[in-house]
């Protein structure tokens, strides 16, 4: 069973007139990315007005920051159609052909994604900080459903399910094929921290330990002050010790741009 709510994102629980308990016994298959059109704080707002019957499970500002506002485990309200007659109807009545081939006769996508929103407009590029806080998310829940994300399946936009309403949703700069190399990178990197990185691995525990991320690559030597270091750029900083110094780990914050 996935975690209700992800660890590293706000918890900003919403009425629950607008999302539903469990998922119907659905299995997630696919992770919806959307734009907000608008600000997070903005999302939170309108998620939380009591029978709005709108929700998704996050939003991500353009500062990195993510929301949470529907455990995963329940049934956000982003992604819905209506089935009649053997077809899919919009909110608003107009019959629509989603593009997303996992989508599962007369059983509303809602039960089985996870919807991502996104602060902004559509026509805007992504700022990196955004950028980054979706790949750690989507690794998250590419974990707790054990999901391997591919574009147009497990990773999909809004506009494959609703192509009538939502044809920009999240828009034409998002890239997906990137988000899921990037999922894939850390997922193979993440694996790799269990294979033994050297006899002391105190750089490595030191940088878990204190949250710094996985590492970008081996250790290498530093030379300053006529002393001998031993350094390893992690994800969020640099990690440096001493020769036999071994117990006494310094960290760095990686320089912007680095
Ligand atoms: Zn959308």
């Amino acid at each position: 069973m996935a975690l209700d709510w992800c660890p590293f994102a706000n918890k900003r629980q919403i009425v629950d007139s607008n999302y539903a308990s469990g998922r119907g016994g659905q299995k997630v298959q696919a992770i919806v990315l959307h734009i907000a059109e608008g600000s997070r704080a903005g999302t939170f707002a309108e998620f939380n007005a009591p029978n709005k019957l709108k929700s998704a499970h996050f939003c991500i500002g353009k500062d990195g920051a993510i929301d949470q506002y529907v455990s995963i485990n329940n049934t956000a309200f982003a992604n819905g159609l209506a089935w009649k007659n053997n077809q899919w109807f919009t909110g608003s009545g107009v019959q629509v052909n989603p593009s997303w081939r996992d989508i599962i006769s007369g059983v509303n996508p809602n039960a089985y994604t996870v919807s991502i929103e996104h602060e902004g407009k559509f026509q805007e590029t992504w700022t990196p900080e955004m950028y980054d806080a979706n790949n750690r998310l989507l690794f998250w829940l590419s974990e707790q459903f054990e999901l391997t994300l591919t574009p147009n399946r497990s990773l999909i936009g809004h506009w494959e399910i609703n192509p009538v309403d939502k044809a920009n949703c999240p828009g034409p700069n998002v890239e997906y094929a990137r988000m899921a190399a990037d999922v894939a990178a850390i997922s193979a990197a993440k694996k790799l921290t269990w294979m033994p990185i050297n006899t002391d691995a105190a750089l490595y525990k030191f940088a878990q330990e204190n949250n710094l991320g996985y590492p970008q690559m081996d250790e290498f030597p530093v030379n300053a002050s006529g002393a001998n270091y031993i350094a390893q750029v992690f994800n969020l900083g640099i990690v440096y010790v001493r020769e036999g110094d071994w117990g006494n780990v310094k960290w760095v914050k990686k320089p912007e741009g680095s």
